[in-house]
């Protein structure tokens, strides 16, 4: 048995990768605004002196934290070097103290004062704040030899309010509030635990309805959908009202008036473009209707929302704080809130808007997909549920069956549900040998990629 680290192990290195995935040649991925999407992770390690107490007793390598932020494709290498950028603060840390407190590495990376002048607490300089400190619970929950999600529903609440960051919240949550909400959370814990692990978590799946798929694969993905236990699906729209009235006829002739159907516009419309496009497509019942317009527009939301009832409003994957969710909330602007794992400053900000969601009223449900996504975000959930709102009524997450398999832990999914993951850590841990072949430009698949079109060019 390896002793726990002690307090003179340090972080030793924070190594990066710029891994992209070739998945626009399938159109997998693509909708309104994003037609031909390279899948892509801004991938961090912290790597550390310490003795991995889950490893093997001759692994080469000591504990060591992953983490990653999702992009897109072009500008992954812009990401990446936001995260070099917070080198400095992570390097030379006592692993013990940052896995005690990961919030004091979270403090010190939005507080850093010349840093901060690309935000603040946004975009790109934001997203590389949440690779680290998502990476930093890997690295406390891998030491602490659980999945994330039970470190998080076995912490003592007055632990959990510490690592949230109530500045520019605490007129919509103050830490008292969220005290009490987490003490009330921990009444019937060991009871939805086991549940939890008996069942897992609802999932809906999006892979019938990627706006590049013909009609024959949107039926034949809706209908495997609905055989694999699915309960919602969703299909991208917006790019031509024509096709998507097309299209919502076919799913929904698939599935039947039971299946919960969403449709998800990805900021394609202006406001008044949206109410009109929800309202066309009303017939067939959209559960929701995500992301109509700008992820910044707190109000046009509210306007959307008012006037589509009783189609759902969501939004939140490209909501760029806690203080933007806590706008949306008091406007009343959505009916469900989709926190990102990879998008705000990691589990610290989410635990924020975990907490100012749970004080709404409003259900979390998951944005996911992309690189890693649904690995990490199921935490969150899992933890939302045994430890905090205890219900999954009106829950799910978002699934998409693509590039699972480059992690050692990958998501497990069974009759429609997130099974919990049971191995220590955040899930966010990728195959070094999937590392090695996709990072862009020198592993060897887009190596062989460039030579095949100097090939063709010559
Ligand atoms: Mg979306």
């Amino acid at each position: 048995m390896s002793p726990t680290p002690g307090p003179s192990f340090r972080v030793t290195a924070l190594d990066t990768y710029d891994i992209r995935f070739p998945t626009s040649r399938e159109l997998d991925g693509s909708d309104a605004m994003n037609p031909d999407p390279d899948y892509s992770a801004a991938y961090v390690v912290l790597r550390t002196d310490a003795t991995d107490p889950a490893g093997a007793p001759d692994a080469t390598t000591g504990l060591e934290g992953h983490g990653f932020t999702f992009t897109i494709g072009r500008g992954n290498d812009v990401q990446v070097a936001a995260i070099d950028a917070l080198r400095s603060h992570a390097v030379g840390r006592s692993v013990d103290e940052l896995c005690d407190d990961p919030g004091s590495l979270f403090r010190d990376l939005i507080g850093d004062s010349q840093l901060r002048w690309l935000g603040p607490e946004k975009g790109v300089m934001h997203m590389a704040i949440g690779a680290v400190v998502n990476a930093v619970w890997d690295l406390a929950a891998k030491r602490a030899r659980k999945p994330l999600w039970q470190l998080l529903a076995e912490a003592e609440p007055e632990w959990l309010v510490r690592q949230v960051d109530f500045r520019y919240i605490t007129d919509a949550l103050t830490p008292e509030e969220a005290l009490e909400l987490l003490r009330r959370g921990k009444e019937g814990a060991d009871e939805r635990r086991a549940r939890l692990l008996e069942r897992g978590y609802p999932a809906y799946t999006t892979s019938p309805g990627w706006l590049g798929y013909g009609d024959e694969k949107l039926t034949r993905l809706a209908a495997q959908a609905v055989a694999d236990g699915f309960r919602q699906i969703k299909l991208k729209v917006g790019a031509d009202l024509a096709d998507d009235v097309r299209r919502c006829r076919v799913a929904r002739s698939v599935v039947g008036p039971d299946i919960r159907m969403a449709v998800d516009a990805n900021q394609r419309w202006n406001v008044d473009e949206a109410i009109r496009w929800v309202k066309a497509l009303a017939e067939f019942e959209p559960y929701w209707i995500e992301e109509p317009t700008s992820p910044d527009d707190v109000l046009g939301h509210a306007t959307i929302r008012k006037a589509v009832g009783p189609v759902k409003v969501a939004t939140g994957e490209h909501v760029q704080n806690r203080i933007v969710f806590k706008q949306l909330l008091q406007a009343g602007s959505l009916d469900v809130l989709q926190i990102d794992a990879a998008r705000v400053g990691g589990v610290n900000e989410n635990l924020a808007i975990l907490l100012l969601a749970a004080k709404f009223g409003v259900p979390v449900c998951p944005h996911a997909g992309g690189v890693g996504l649904c690995e990490l975000v199921q935490h969150l959930s899992m933890f939302d549920y045994v430890a905090l709102t205890g219900t999954t009524e009106d829950r799910v997450i978002e699934y998409v069956d693509h590039l699972h398999d480059h992690f050692l832990d990958p998501v497990v999914i069974r009759e429609g549900h997130y099974t919990a993951p049971t191995a220590p850590g955040f899930s966010a841990t990728m195959r070094p040998e999937s590392i090695a072949q996709y990072t862009f430009p020198g592993g060897t698949f887009w190596a062989a990629d460039l030579d095949r079109k100097d090939g063709q060019a010559a």
